[in-house]
């Protein structure tokens, strides 16, 4: 081939890539041109520790190798930081984490009992969305060797890179079409296809045990979980809080809202970020209906941290807004985080250790929108949410909004909305779910068999106490029968959801003299993890392992009765109890269904004996009140 021709053939492929790989770029809405101060963190290419996102302008992102390698060499020649693997993914490789501290003594054991509050970052729990890493690689790099060691004084600081490491080299250009950089990116599930962030009640994967082993034995007291959106267009660069108002640690909540917030907010403002509250549009797709922020429930790290008693705060990067600026708005976050914690952190400490002494006698399992009883309803599993034009009056919100017009698709023939990438200021609704629903007492504690072993073993995981019983006990309990159950399904097909068929019941209690063999355990609810426990043991709970399917078996009777037993046995029931025969009659009347079926009938029989399965639909763990 002549030369010309290579070089028009070479020509062809280069531009050809260019147009596949920015193929979603160049439908996404309008971009924003953006500077800002923080700009200046930027290192100069001629600094040997420049990081690779840095040196391409913030057009890529390192793999997990070159990262990990750059992070390494980094931690070699500093004295102020070490990395050490605390865990390894299902494909082998090893979830790094760089613990920053000026301590002499390290360990797990040492930190956790320093004065220093602590901080735990984690960046690309959605391994796609790892504006965290960069911008945690820059920050540790100016920690070693720029003018940021100071942050370390009075705080030790710990950061996960990449928490989805599998999924991080799961990268392509055609990961997140409604994001704007860096050029490839990681996937959203783990090589499990399991999404981490709905993982932190049932910890199913290798992943999301690691990060709660390092809470476990650190005891941070402020834990931060930094992802970027998807969704709809507005001004913030940088959404980010706790859980507001519907939640279990009140006083958590108010530093998070009253002194977190106010101060991080005015360090990102003043380094030409526009920093907003978490943002979820009420009716999916614009602003026009409002602002909706609900209780997840813990199988999020967010409603998870507030359930554990644990400062937590999810970070929601604008995905229409440059790589660039996302990435600095994040190291301004970080840093104003360190810096606010090296004068309140002790407060935080404080404020901690009174929501973990609550036992507050009785908690809700769920949370809904005030005044819209039964009206607005969000599926956290689907996301799908049910309006109402007559709901009622929520607070409302100054909105840094983008303008945007409904447009009739020709595709479609529906509504669908165009953003226009310009700034639009307004008052909206903002709803939040405030109100607790499907109240439940606490117990003293609850008894879990020994048979329930993948429930025990996730206990512990959490770090709930619990007391082993080395002999049998017999103990009198409330247990839950199940009266009415349904298993999830989609449009009645049933659908597993993160790998686990789902089922929500309605309960009645009994209450029982219960043998709990060896092996069982009792966990009392007096202890800091106490409301956590209630939300994994209750089945009304929408996150329990009751809910998660782990206990599938009780829906199975076993053993049988044959009819030529049951019939004369029946027989002699009816002439025994006059009360059983009008309860009899008055059932076939009421139900002709049940009068003309012979098995029905018999079973009803059956179920009145004490030949029946008596665990059959019964809830195997016991509460003690
Ligand atoms: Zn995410």
């Amino acid at each position: 081939m002549p030369n010309t021709n290579k070089i028009r053939l070479a020509i062809y492929i280069f531009c050809s890539l260019i147009v596949l790989s920015s193929a979603a770029q160049s439908i996404l809405p309008p971009l924003i041109e953006w500077h800002g101060k923080s700009e200046s963190l930027i290192a100069k290419t001629n600094d040997p520790w420049i990081t690779a996102a840095e040196k391409s302008g913030f057009v890529t992102t390192p793999d997990y190798k070159e990262t990990m390698n750059w992070i390494k060499k980094l931690a070699d020649a500093s004295p102020l930081l070490t990395m050490i693997s605390i865990g390894k993914s299902v494909e082998g490789r090893d979830i790094f984490m760089i613990i920053a501290s000026t301590e002499k003594n390290i360990t797990a054991v040492a930190l956790k009992k320093s004065a220093r509050p602590l901080l735990l970052a984690q960046a690309g729990i959605h391994s796609g969305e790892i504006d965290g890493k960069d911008a945690g690689m820059m920050l540790l790099r100016d920690i070693a060797f720029g003018n940021k060691k100071s942050l370390l004084d009075k705080v030790n600081f710990l950061f996960i890179p990449i928490l989805s490491v599998d999924a991080h080299e799961h990268s392509s250009a055609y990961n997140r079409p409604n994001q704007r950089g860096p050029q490839k990116q990681g996937w959203r599930t783990n090589a499990q296809n399991l999404n981490l962030n709905r993982d932190y009640a049932k910890i199913d994967t290798k992943e999301i045990r690691s990060v709660i082993k390092v809470i476990n034995e650190y005891d941070p007291v402020l834990y931060m979980d930094i992802h970027v959106t998807d969704g709809a267009d507005y001004q913030y660069d940088i959404t980010y809080g706790g859980i507001g108002k519907q939640g279990y640690s009140h006083g958590i909540r108010e530093w998070l809202e009253h002194t977190h917030k106010i101060f991080v907010d005015k360090d990102l403002t003043a380094n030409g970020h526009i920093p907003g509250p978490l943002m979820n549009a009420f009716n999916d797709r614009d602003f026009s209906q409002g602002n909706l922020v609900t209780f997840g429930g813990p199988r999020f790290s967010d409603s998870y941290g507030d359930l554990r008693h644990l400062a937590a705060i999810l970070v929601e990067n604008h995905s229409l807004k440059p790589y660039k600026q996302r990435v600095l708005g994040t190291y301004i976050l970080l840093e104003s985080t360190l810096k606010l914690l090296a004068t309140s952190g002790q407060t935080l400490k404080e404020i901690t250790r009174k929501d973990k002494a609550e036992r507050i006698a009785k908690i809700p399992t769920g949370w809904k929108i005030p005044q819209i009883q039964n009206e607005v309803s969000f599926d956290s599993r689907t996301a799908k949410k049910e309006t109402d034009a007559n709901a009622g009056v929520p607070d409302s919100m100054y909105l840094l909004g983008i303008a945007a017009v409904i447009r009739r698709s020709p595709v479609t023939n529906s509504d669908y909305v165009e953003w226009l990438g310009k700034p639009e200021t307004k008052t909206v609704p903002d709803y939040k779910s405030t109100q607790g629903i499907d109240f439940i007492t606490r117990p003293k504690g609850y008894w879990v068999p020994a048979s329930s072993i993948d429930v025990i073993e996730r206990l512990k995981i959490h770090g709930i106490k619990m007391e082993i019983l080395k002999e049998p006990r017999e103990v009198t309990v409330e247990m839950y029968r199940i009266t009415d159950h349904v298993f999830e399904d989609d449009n009645h097909i049933l659908q597993p959801f993160e790998g686990h068929i789902q089922v929500t019941g309605t309960t009645k209690t009994e209450t029982r003299k219960q043998l709990f063999a060896a092996g069982s355990v009792y966990i009392s609810t007096d202890q800091p993890l106490g409301d956590l426990a209630m939300l994994l043991l209750e089945p009304a709970s929408k996150d329990s392992y009751f809910s998660w399917g782990f206990f599938h078996s009780i829906f199975q009777r076993t053993e049988y009765i044959e009819a030529y037993i049951m019939e004369p046995m029946a027989k002699k029931m009816l002439e025994e109890s006059p009360a059983l025969r009008k309860e009899f009659e008055e059932k076939k009347a009421a139900d002709k269904a049940f009068a003309n079926d012979q098995n029905a009938i018999l079973t009803w029989f059956y179920s009145k004996t004490k030949f029946y399965d008596d665990r059959y639909l019964l809830y195997p763990i016991g509460r003690e009140l």
